[in-house]
């Protein structure tokens, strides 16, 4: 039907979405399966609900978080809008009173004149319209078939496992060097060598670290292929050293020698602002996290930006399917939104289904979608999820790094702040645009 738009899943992306193109003029159908249907993680029918913590993360200024909310709310954002009259004291973080949050999120919408809630869990893709796919980490079963079937099912990931993040600039460079085993290939990974003594420490203090708690279901998906650093290291003082920090063929060019131990650091990103801890996919708190992991040589002032963490995920190779306007690229009616698109967090989420709920609605009413600045926090999340990158795609948060360098040197917060400032004036000239008619 023209000026409607179909949106899949009232998460938090799918929500916002429904806002977004209900602003936008579009007639809006939201289907949500809960309560009828839940996933193992939710426990209520309310749109929105937060699965784990009701913390959204910072919201300080000159902070990679701090700018995406505020970006948020300059566009009006209903989950902003919700979250800021719900919020509970926790210092610079927007932590919100959970049950609140999301009563007050479904109370908007279901009021919305231009918006009818179904509430039916979906199984089939329409085969006609504009769709918004908003069904996130725990879409139903029956529904990623659907989505595998379409996509290709190489192209559907089940993802439980995932290593911490850290940037690049906090990196030691005069402990950490460049080389890939043997030689091999070009110098891709950067190494930080460990001896005996720094090895052993490690591993000690990695086996007595404590674990985040699991949902039940979770135990379910460990595979071997993904098994937890920690859980390698108890199994005896030196499967760790034949296994992921096994130092074969790095030889230390500080020594000459080949190391104990060697810790392997993987590019992230194209520009090499960010790096993947190898085979460091963790259930270790996020606090002993940064404890353990800083004690190896050349990550002592290490700075994740998205920590390790174990659940069950359901994202799609954005790089291979998405544009940046979040439309599949093999049928630019379907849009996709949320943690399915390979964005990490609630936040990212929202960030996403906004995008996706201004485009969708804009397409219903005969408008081109729009491509967000890649150096907005919001644009640099829809370049990273259709942009392709090296290695393994995996699910990402908010960051400085996924932002453009400044052209010369400068001091760590002198960069976040001129990072900062770009973003608002991209931002401001894109809202200008709009205004503008475009
Ligand atoms: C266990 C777990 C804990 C997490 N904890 C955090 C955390 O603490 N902090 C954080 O920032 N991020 C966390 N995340 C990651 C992520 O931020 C959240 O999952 C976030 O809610 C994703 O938003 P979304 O809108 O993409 O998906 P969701 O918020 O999960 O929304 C998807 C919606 O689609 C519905 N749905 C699914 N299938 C169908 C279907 N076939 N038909 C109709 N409706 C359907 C679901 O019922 C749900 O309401 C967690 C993820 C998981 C799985």
């Amino acid at each position: 039907m023209q000026n409607e738009v179909i949106i899949i899943g009232a998460g938090l992306a799918g929500s916002e979405a429904a806002w977004q193109a209900s602003q936008m003029g579009a007639d809006v159908k939201l289907y949500e399966m809960r309560p009828i249907v839940s996933t193992p993680a939710h426990s209520t029918g309310n749109f929105a609900e937060l699965v784990c913590s009701n913390s959204l993360g910072s919201d300080r200024e000159g902070t990679a978080p701090g700018l995406l909310k505020e970006e948020l709310r300059a566009l009006g954002s209903i989950i902003m809008h919700c979250a800021d009259r719900t919020r509970v004291p926790a210092g610079q973080a927007l932590a919100v009173d959970r049950g609140l949050f999301s009563a007050l999120v479904t109370k908007e919408l279901e009021a919305a004149p231009n918006i009818e809630v179904i509430r039916e869990e979906v199984v089939r893709v329409p085969r006609e319209g504009v769709v918004v796919i908003a069904t996130g980490p725990l879409t139903s079963p029956a529904f990623s078939e659907e989505i595998a079937s379409l996509l290709g099912t190489d192209h559907l990931y089940f993802f439980d496992a995932m290593a911490p993040i850290i940037s690049g600039h906090s990196v030691n460079w005069s402990r950490a060097y460049w080389a890939s085993r043997y030689g091999r290939g070009d110098s891709d990974y950067a190494n930080c060598a460990m001896n005996r003594e720094e090895y052993e420490w490690f591993w000690e203090n990695l086996i007595e670290a404590e674990t985040a708690e699991m949902h039940e279901f979770e135990s379910l998906q460990l595979f071997e292929g993904c098994m937890p650093i920690e859980e390698i290291a108890r199994r005896g003082r030196d499967t760790l050293r034949y296994g992921p920090l096994k130092p074969v063929g790095l030889v230390d060019p500080r020594t000459g020698r080949r190391p104990y131990a060697v810790v392997q650091l993987r590019r992230e990103n194209v520009p090499g602002s960010l790096f993947n801890m190898v085979g460091f996919q963790t259930r270790l708190k996020q606090g002993e996290q940064s404890r353990v992991f800083r004690m190896i040589p050349g990550l002592e002032e290490a700075e994740f930006v998205r920590y390790g963490m174990m659940h069950r995920n359901t994202f799609v190779n954005g790089p291979e399917h998405l544009s940046a306007t979040l439309q599949l690229t093999e049928s630019e009616r379907i849009f996709m939104a949320g943690q399915i698109t390979g964005v990490e967090g609630y936040m990212e989420s929202v960030a996403t289904g906004l995008v996706c709920g201004m485009n969708a609605g804009r397409l219903a009413m005969g408008k081109d979608p729009l491509t967000f600045p890649s150096k907005t926090a919001i644009g640099s999340l829809c370049s990273y999820v259709s942009t392709p990158c090296k290695g393994r795609y995996q699910p990402m948060n908010v960051n400085f790094g996924l932002l453009p360098e400044p052209p010369r040197a400068l001091k760590k917060n002198e960069r976040r702040m001129w990072k900062v400032a770009l973003a608002r004036q991209s931002l401001h000239d894109f809202a200008g645009s709009l205004r503008g008619g475009c």
